[in-house]
């Protein structure tokens, strides 16, 4: 089964290379054209036979890896840059998400059939509450007690009332978890500046209006925290120990301040000739 998907990635980042050299050719730069692109042209070889493998979220993530990658690349970002934060400039979702879709719209499907199916019988085997505990028990780690567990989570009855309300339920689950992430810095600076103020987990703007490409790649490496201040590439010191936020200070101002975007755009002395210009901005003053 990994192997079988491990062939799916390969044949995925080779559509996402031929895509990105048509477009190149036919000079398709938009972001928003790549990602309709990317999910005409790509996402059908990834979910090939998902229904399948997708249910066991360690196989799925090796899937998702090739949306990822091909979000950096679009917003010219790093790959260690946050996940999180890159799915919320495009406002996009994991694709364990359309991969359960397509589970879910199987597993009424194969319901539907008449209990004289081999398909049906093999699914009815093991599946509903009528088995005993230790039958379910017994089949820990394979398709049936994977989309069991998913309907013990979200309700037996709730694939009959639609699947699209689970998927409208697993996106905004995908968003809360978004909004309320405690564990990273970067993703709650960004939270803060980017996305509070909207509250709304949608494609960012600026990746449309702005159309000049080392432009928004400067505006989307700020905007993700992968900009090259000290707080950003100050994580880890000579002795490879991680420093905490409050140690990457400033080293061009040589103040105890510690070199963020604020301190960079607002603060920071050694800027204030090229701050002087913009000085029609009040709160740079
Ligand atoms: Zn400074």
């Amino acid at each position: 089964m990994a192997y079988g998907v491990e062939y799916l990635v390969a044949a995925g980042k080779k559509a996402v290379h031929a895509m990105r050299r048509r477009c190149i050719s036919l000079h398709l730069s938009g972001p928003a054209t790549m990602c309709k692109l990317f999910d005409i042209l790509v996402l059908p070889i990834l979910s090939y036979s998902c229904e399948v493998w997708a249910v066991n979220p360690k196989v799925g993530a090796k899937a998702e890896l090739v949306q990822r990658q091909f979000l950096k690349q679009l917003l010219g970002v790093r790959k260690s840059t946050t996940n999180q934060i890159v799915l919320a400039e495009f406002g996009r979702f994991p694709l364990q998400i359309p991969f359960w879709k397509q589970i879910l719209r199987y597993h009424n499907r194969v319901c539907a059939l008449p209990n004289s199916r081999l398909d049906k019988l093999a699914l009815l085997d093991g599946f509903w509450n009528s088995n005993p505990p230790h039958r379910v028990e017994a089949l820990s780690g394979n398709w049936r007690s994977d989309v069991r567990r998913f309907t013990d989570t979200h309700g037996q009855q709730i694939l009959y009332d639609g699947i699209s309300i689970i998927v409208e339920r697993k996106k905004a689950r995908w968003v809360g978890d978004f909004l309320l992430d405690t564990d990273h810095s970067s993703l709650q600076l960004y939270r803060t500046v980017y996305k509070a103020k909207y509250s709304v987990y949608q494609y960012s703007d600026y990746l449309s209006t702005v159309r000049c490409y080392p432009h928004r790649r400067l505006i989307s490496r700020f905007r993700c925290g992968c900009h090259g201040l000290h707080v950003d590439t100050g994580r880890l010191g000579k002795d490879s120990e991680h420093r905490s936020r409050e140690e990457r200070v400033c080293l061009v101002c040589m103040s105890s301040s510690v070199e963020d975007e604020h301190h960079f755009l607002f603060d920071c002395p050694a800027y204030s000739h090229i701050r002087q210009q913009f000085s029609i901005w009040p709160h740079l003053q």
